[in-house]
């Protein structure tokens, strides 16, 4: 056993195998309103935040809120509002995931340490991959055709933009990508997928029979959706508020599959050894303070 204590608050079965994880390696273990049978017996289990305040690490969920106003925790009966968190967590270092301008801000405010884990390319490459897979299996769950041979629009040519074209290329897809940076048009191009600028994405849309959005700002407004075909599926993979008009979409009733949280769903294993694998990397960053505890173990 080391000394260094992990928190992990909330979450989906991604951060069930986590404590596994951390458990197995050493770690005391705490776990706050995430509640499954799997949990290990060793993980302490805190009846409140101030049990777990005085830990190294604080993990939050993935997303860190779905309602602005609390934690996400779909696992618990319990709300661990945003507010009492951040009054608890003055010690830790605080493991975040996907957070909003305005809870960054008030992270600052407070002067509370914290890394939002899915801006780490190391976390969110390897997140890409589970993340692509799950976009394909709830393609082929929502439609009466293959993906291959099918025409497929990958919006956003990020992290999960590339694995997602790259994955849907191997399945025998023709796969456009569109993309507002010349650069990255290149890239599509290069890699043997069909470049479509920003600019010119309203003209093709109407060919799709899949579209799969990894962009998190509005793109497709009415004009676009009306410009796409009736029979399209469009796969929502980018966090709130998405890339379409979902008032719009659903009027003109195209196909809206969201796909949220993917990796902790379709592979919480694989996310949850992706997620281990970044906090080794943070405890390293955080340097001697750690190691040295680590050896006084
Ligand atoms: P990323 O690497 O930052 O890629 C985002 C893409 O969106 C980039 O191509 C970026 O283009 C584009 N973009 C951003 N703002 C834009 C704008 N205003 N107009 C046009 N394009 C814009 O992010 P990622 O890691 O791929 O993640 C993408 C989204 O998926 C995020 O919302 C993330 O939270 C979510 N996600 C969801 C799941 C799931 O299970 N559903 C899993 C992982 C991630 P530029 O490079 O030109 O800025």
């Amino acid at each position: 056993m080391n000394t260094i204590s992990v928190a992990i608050v909330g979450g989906d079965l991604r951060f069930v195998r986590l404590a596994k994880i951390l458990f197995d390696k050493g770690f005391k273990t705490f776990v706050y309103a995430l509640s499954h049978p799997d949990i290990p017996a060793g993980v302490r289990v805190a009846k409140s935040l101030e049990e777990i305040s005085n830990c190294d690490y604080v993990i939050g969920p993935i997303p860190f809120s779905r309602d602005g106003k609390n934690l996400f925790t779909p696992l618990s009966n319990l709300n661990v509002s945003i507010e009492m968190f951040m009054e608890y967590m003055t010690t830790p270092y605080l493991c975040l995931s996907v957070l909003k301008p305005n809870i960054v801000e008030e992270l600052k405010l407070r002067n509370l340490r914290y890394i939002d884990l899915m801006e780490m390319d190391e976390i969110a490459t390897l997140n890409a991959i589970p993340t692509a897979e799950g976009a394909i299996q709830y393609a082929m769950q929502n439609s009466e055709i293959t993906l291959d041979d099918s025409k497929c629009i990958v919006l956003g040519f990020g992290r999960c933009g590339k694995i997602l074209a790259h994955k849907l290329k191997g399945i025998g897809a023709n796969v456009y990508v569109e993309a507002r940076s010349t650069k990255d048009l290149a890239f599509i191009e290069a890699y043997d997928y069909v470049p479509i600028p920003l600019k010119d994405l309203k003209k093709h849309l109407w060919q799709f029979d899949f579209i799969f959005n990894t962009i998190p700002v509005q793109i497709l407004d009415s004009t676009h959706i009306d410009a796409c075909s009736l029979d399209a599926i469009y796969i929502e993979l980018a966090s709130s508020p998405g890339g379409i008009d979902l008032n719009y979409c659903h009027n003109r009733g195209v196909h809206y599959v969201p796909a949220p949280s993917l990796p902790g769903k379709v592979a919480p294993k694989t996310a949850a050894k992706i997620l281990y694998q970044g906090l080794e990397i943070i405890m390293h960053k955080q340097g001697e303070i750690l190691w040295y505890k680590h050896l006084m173990a």
